[in-house]
């Protein structure tokens, strides 16, 4: 008899975890379905550099893409107020540099938190005297896994319209790409074709020796590892692409190749 309970009781759960994975399903749709405010387009248009040189037709595919994240992933403020706008930036960042696949969404992460400004690795706000190392941006571990911090104050600076190398968001979600195969080392397997593998990561030891020598104008915190040279110039990649591809041809040769995208158009 009681096996005939437990049987019961299973059918019952899986009927319960169909009804609500197909509810869930049916809401993401209808977010996805809304049309795209003007005040939205008119935010993206503002800030973010990347939206505005797309074609109408791309612009409305970042929309749907933009309109999926918020729809499938939290974005919370932690002692700080978030408005459209900032959602709006943490989107970008996350579909900036997987525009060019469709089908990537981020499956390791469900939430995104929003700091009132930098943090140490505890997630402490306040600025103490002896405390040199701030944090901006942090995919997190362990028990935070699943989770990205960012600094408001620098995720507004990175989309205020201007071309420049920085951009904590597009940086943080670059490590998540790169974790997307299991350890952030600066090898996206997502993205890189097992060929390209050697050479690339070459062309990281031979730029990072003209950054030591101080005949590059990438930001030194890329010497930290070749996880943190990815990042810092792919933020450069999509900030600033013209400049970039000028200063740096080869190394934006690879990073069209990596993200299959053509920023300088
Ligand atoms: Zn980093």
């Amino acid at each position: 008899m009681s096996g005939i309970i437990f049987v019961l009781i299973a059918i019952a759960i899986i009927f319960f975890i169909k009804v609500k994975s197909k509810k869930k399903q049916n809401k993401i749709l209808e977010e996805i379905s809304k049309p795209f405010s003007m005040k939205w387009k008119d935010i993206l248009k503002k800030k973010v550099i990347f939206y505005k040189r797309l074609s109408e037709e791309d612009k409305k595919v970042f929309e749907k893409r933009i309109l999926l994240f918020l729809a499938t992933k939290k974005i919370e403020g932690i002692d700080t107020d978030i408005d459209d706008s900032i959602r709006l930036m943490v989107a970008s960042s996350a579909i900036i540099p997987v525009f060019a696949f469709p089908k990537f969404n981020y499956p390791r992460i469900n939430q995104v938190l929003i700091y009132p400004n930098s943090f140490d690795k505890n997630f402490q706000t306040e600025r103490f005297e002896n405390h040199k190392q701030f944090i901006i941006g942090m995919v997190g571990d362990g028990v935070m896994s699943g989770t990205v911090a960012l600094s408001k104050p620098d995720l507004i600076d990175g989309f205020d319209g201007v071309r420049h190398k920085k951009n904590v968001g597009i940086h943080e979600f670059v490590h998540l790409i790169d974790k997307q195969d299991g350890i952030i080392d600066g090898v996206p397997e997502l993205l890189l074709k097992h060929s390209y593998v050697g050479t690339w990561l070459h062309e990281i030891r031979s730029e990072m020796h003209r950054i030591k020598k101080r005949k590059s104008d990438i930001n030194p915190y890329a010497l930290t590892n070749n996880a943190e040279f990815l990042a810092v110039v792919s933020e450069y990649f999509f900030s600033n692409p013209v400049k970039f591809n000028k200063k740096h041809p080869e190394l934006y040769r690879y990073l069209k190749t990596i993200f299959h995208q053509e920023t300088k158009k």
